[in-house]
């Protein structure tokens, strides 16, 4: 059921043009992996070899996720890892706010779908979205629980992977972060909800 759900959001994605990305795009990067998955991984947005294979986290920054999945007994069968943008941005520029806000029903019909106990978020954009105005250098590595899509979830900011190779400090910390996956997964329960929900953020930018 899960599974059929998001293969047909996938076509979807394919066909969206919400936003002009897929004018420059050579196809749409929908996300993949196993619908039943308890943990998700969400990147920025696809970049040239995501774009030209239809494959999130296919390049340099892709061997590095299977790297750090690896060394905590995890494969890309066992999670689901997609993006808060779906088709790559020209030049890998950042996603324009226009560009999340358009594309943000899929990441969120997904994460309904699959129904997730923890979220990790690669890099800022990712991070924003489930706890805006958090830096990534204040709270990386350190797991939230938030109301997301009607239920408590665990969110874990990460830095992005191609951060981590573009620097030694920053990819001690994600390996240190990555540690601290499995025993989220064993007992969810043990984080307190302290962070605010999307919907609540939401009504504060509404007031402010
Ligand atoms: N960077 C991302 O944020 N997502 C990908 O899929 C690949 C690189």
């Amino acid at each position: 059921m899960k599974a059929e759900k998001l293969e047909e959001l996938a076509k979807q994605i394919s066909s969206c043009q919400y936003c002009p990305l897929y004018k420059s795009a050579t196809q749409a990067v929908p996300g993949e992996g196993n619908s039943e998955a308890k943990i998700i991984f969400i990147g920025e947005g696809p970049g040239y070899w995501e774009d030209r294979k239809g494959i999130p986290f296919c390049g340099p920054s892709g061997e590095l996720l299977d790297e750090l999945l690896n060394l905590i007994n995890l494969k890309r069968k066992d999670v689901f890892i997609g993006n808060v943008v779906k088709h790559r941005p020209p030049e890998n520029r950042d996603p324009l706010p226009l560009e999340i806000e358009a594309c943000k029903i899929w990441l969120d019909k997904q994460i309904e779908t699959i129904n997730p106990e923890i979220i990790v978020t690669l890099g800022r954009f990712s991070l924003n979205k489930f706890l805006p105005g958090e830096f990534i250098s204040r709270v990386h590595g350190q797991p939230r629980c938030v109301n997301f899509a009607g239920k408590k979830r665990i969110i874990v900011p990460m830095y992005h992977p191609a951060a981590a190779l573009r620097g030694e400090t920053v990819m001690m910390a994600i390996r240190e972060d990555f540690q601290k996956i499995p025993a989220l997964l064993r007992q969810p329960e043990s984080i307190e909800e302290t962070g605010k929900s999307e919907e609540s953020n939401e009504q504060l930018n509404l007031i402010s």
